[in-house]
Formats: C-alpha cells, sequence, structure tokens
C-alpha cells in the first residue's frame, strides 16, 4: 500500500499541504476531489518524490521514505515503484511512442533494448495503440498522448500509478476513451490515486474518494456517501458547484 503520514510542504511561506495522512490500499483505487489550489497535485508530486515533503513520511509497502532520513536506494525504489501520469503528458516529442515507452524501462531499469520494446508493445497494445507505435506526438490526438502516457507508466510495472488530472488538457470529445483505459487499468487490479474532476468516474472507479481544501483533507469515505451525504460543509459547496 501507498501511505502518506503527516505530509507537510511549504513553497517559500505559502503551506501548501498541512499535516495530510493518507492511505491507498493495495489493488484500490484513491480518487482525490478538490477546488484547484488545494494541494491535489503537490499530494501526489510527494507521492513519488517528484516534490519532497517539507516533512512527513511516504511509505510505499516496504520502502519508507522519512524526510529527515532515506537512501539513494530507496528513492531510487519508490520511483521505480509508484510511476505518474501527468495532466500534459510529458512525452519526448522527438521520440516515438514506442520510444517514449521504451526510455523509462532502458534509463531507469536498466532493460536490454530488445527486451524493453517487447514491454512497451505490449502495453501499447493494452490501450489500444498497436498500431500506432511508431507515431510521434506530433502525429497522435491528446487522447492517444495520453494513452501512450498510462502505457509508459504501466510498463514500469509499478505498485502505484499516480493520475495527476489526465483528462483535464483533454477536448470533451476524448475524455471517455483515456476514462475507459483507466477504467481497465484499474479492472487489473493495480493500486491507483487519481486527481480529476471526473465525477462520474470516481462514482464508478474509486474504492475511496478524498475531498481536499486548502492543504488539508476534509473529508473521506465510499463515493456514494460522500457524494450523496456529503459531511462538511466545504465538500456540500464543492459538489453543489461541480454537478
Ligand atoms: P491543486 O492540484 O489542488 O490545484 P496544487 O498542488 O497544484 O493544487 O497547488 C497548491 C498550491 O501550491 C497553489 O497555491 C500553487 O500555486 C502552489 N504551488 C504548487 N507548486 C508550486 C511550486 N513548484 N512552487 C511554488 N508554489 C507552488
Amino acid at each position: 500500500m501507498l501511505k502518506f503520514e503527516n505530509i507537510r510542504k511549504v513553497f517559500g511561506d505559502n503551506e501548501v499541504l498541512k499535516s495530510v495522512s493518507l492511505e491507498v490500499p493495495t489493488g484500490k483505487v484513491v480518487v482525490i476531489l478538490g477546488p484547484s489550489g488545494s494541494g491535489k497535485t503537490t499530494l501526489l508530486r510527494c507521492g513519488n518524490y517528484l516534490e519532497p515533503p517539507t516533512s512527513g513520511i511516504v511509505q510505499l509497502d516496504d520502502i519508507i521514505i522519512d524526510q529527515k532520513k532515506y537512501s539513494k536506494k530507496q528513492l531510487k525504489q519508490l520511483r521505480e515503484n509508484c510511476t505518474m501520469v501527468f495532466q500534459n503528458y510529458n512525452l519526448f516529442k522527438n521520440k516515438s511512442a514506442l520510444e517514449n515507452v521504451m526510455e523509462g524501462l532502458i534509463i531507469v531499469k536498466k532493460v536490454k533494448k530488445n527486451e524493453a520494446r517487447e514491454i512497451a508493445e505490449k502495453y501499447l497494445n493494452k490501450v489500444g495503440l498497436g498500431d500506432r507505435m511508431d507515431f510521434y506526438p506530433s502525429q497522435l490526438s491528446g487522447g492517444q498522448l495520453q494513452r501512450v502516457g498510462i502505457a509508459r507508466a504501466m510498463a514500469m510495472e509499478p505498485k502505484v500509478i499516480l493520475f495527476d488530472e489526465p483528462t483535464a488538457a483533454l477536448d470533451p470529445e476524448l475524455v471517455d476513451d483515456v476514462l475507459e483505459v483507466m477504467k481497465s487499468v484499474a479492472e487489473a487490479g493495480m493500486t491507483m490515486a487519481v486527481v480529476t474532476h471526473e465525477m462520474q468516474f470516481a462514482r464508478e472507479v474509486a474504492d475511496e474518494v478524498v475531498f481536499m481544501a486548502e492543504g488539508y483533507v476534509v473529508e473521506k469515505g465510499n463515493p456514494e456517501d460522500v457524494f450523496t451525504h456529503p459531511q462538511h460543509e466545504r465538500t456540500k459547496q464543492f459538489l453543489a458547484r461541480v454537478r
């Protein structure tokens, strides 16, 4: 399981996360909701130390990273096992879809090129891009680019995938394709933490929804409870606006 324990994050004099604790149990999907600026992305980025917390502990199974004390080896283990899907895809423009997916396998996991190619092909097929492997980012739609992003995150065969508003940059007609792929990843048993504004996805796929505001976890629970009986005023206001 991925566990955040008392995570604080300060940028300058802006305390963006104020002691956030959260668990993403193995095989479960946790969707993080909340208004813009509440710290959702920052929390996810602390999850794989793209953004080191100011204090607190990130734990992924037996990898325990205390901000006060951790080794390079632990950090590498965390990053290999906790991959991320970004809002803006973060693909290399000068590499094909296949090369983008192979890159992390070769550079980070030191997998041999032929094997990396096989693994990359397998995951590009899983996201429905078997016929687009040699295309470059400029030749792909937003939805296809994000599916490459998902294939890249899966190809590392991590313990958990973090999704940071994966459909936020897409034209509306391309959103469903990407949500369908995410749903299939969830159904295959992947542990997922997902920041999204897609309420229908949260309702259908999440095992737990977490509502954040102003750097705190305000409320969490199963989707049905949180959506139909939100407890806190802040959650009620947010849900009333996004519905
Ligand atoms: P959300 O994902 O809920 O919209 P974010 O985590 O993106 O919220 O941002 C929370 C706050 O942290 C915002 O006020 C944002 O300006 C600030 N912030 C995020 N990243 C940085 C950074 N790298 N440097 C300074 N401030 C940042």
